[in-house]
């Protein structure tokens, strides 16, 4: 059992396999918040998609996960890699990273990963994704201003709760400035709850509002490519809705933060 005012486990301050140091944190929520890791050394390039794996030593165990880069690979060297994390209770490695303190060495390697945008595609990119499965999309989008050439942009991100919704004024800051051609559509499923008493945007799932999205944008293969990231039941079903209307499988990009099946106790979405 790992919950985390439980966790008796360890965590070593010095070892060798150390590379990098936990420079930042910013909490979203009790179970979001943002980090940034930076290389000791020299940082490693990498394109915006691709994922990092951090981890420390605890009980002399390296325990290390996979996270999705959100941060421009030009900052690397000086403001590190930004990762948005959930809290996952009874997980492995997110309690120990809740208990690391700013200044807590870590391990870092990679970067590693296909989820990438395709040269040169004036299409519209439809960004589908759960939970913290919008941090690709965000260096993606951070990326492509950096380089100045932003691409069209429909951003659907689903939670269970408004208070989830990680990079929500940074989107809508770009929505509304237009610095960024983007339209962000969030949409919370659990919309009786109290904790959603203000929301007004759409409700559901976010593989459900997928089909109303299509035909209200009007987006079709012909004019758009689309990325879906996060949950894995979420992405099979995104996917099926696209694949039915008539999107080749190469034009439908995922990224799986889970194996199907393996649902997380509790149940909290990506
Ligand atoms: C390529 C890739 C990129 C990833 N990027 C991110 C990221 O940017 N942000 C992020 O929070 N996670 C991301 N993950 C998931 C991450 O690697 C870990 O699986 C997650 O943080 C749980 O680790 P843990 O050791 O605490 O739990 P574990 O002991 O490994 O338990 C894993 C279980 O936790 C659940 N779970 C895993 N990830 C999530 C999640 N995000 N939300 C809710 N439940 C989850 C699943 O049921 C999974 O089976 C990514 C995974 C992959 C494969």
């Amino acid at each position: 059992m790992t919950e985390l005012a439980t966790d008796p486990r360890k965590i070593s301050r010095e070892a060798p396999q150390y590379n990098a140091t936990l420079i930042r944190r910013e909490d979203e929520t009790e179970s979001l918040c943002y980090v940034w890791v930076r290389f000791d050394g020299d940082p490693t390039p990498f394109d915006a998609g691709q994922y990092m794996t951090i981890g420390v030593i605890a009980d002399e165990r390296l325990v290390q996960r996979p996270y999705s880069v959100a941060s421009p690979p030009h900052v690397a060297g000086s403001d590190g890699y930004e990762f948005y994390v959930r809290l996952v209770n009874g997980g492995q490695f997110t309690p120990l990273l809740w208990r690391l303190p700013v200044g807590h060495p870590m391990r870092m390697i990679g970067p590693k990963g296909k989820f990438l945008l395709e040269p040169d595609d004036e299409r519209t990119h439809i960004f589908i994704s759960s939970g913290t499965g919008n941090a690709p999309f965000v260096a993606m989008m951070r990326h492509l201003l950096k380089e100045g050439g932003p691409r069209p942009v429909v951003f659907l991100n689903g939670v269970s709760y408004e208070r989830d919704l990680g990079y929500r004024s940074l989107v809508e800051g770009w929505e509304r400035s237009r610095e960024y051609p983007v339209t962000y559509i969030p949409t919370v499923s659990r919309p009786k709850d109290p904790a959603n008493a203000s929301w007004t945007g759409r409700t559901g799932r976010v593989e459900s509002i997928l089909p109303s999205v299509l035909d209200e944008l009007r987006l079709t293969p012909d004019n758009s490519i689309a990325y879906i990231c996060g949950n894995p039941d979420m992405i099979i079903s995104a996917e099926e809705t696209l694949l039915a209307r008539g999107y080749p499988e190469a034009q439908v990009k995922k990224e799986l933060y889970w194996p199907k099946g393996k649902e997380p106790r509790g149940a909290a979405a990506a």
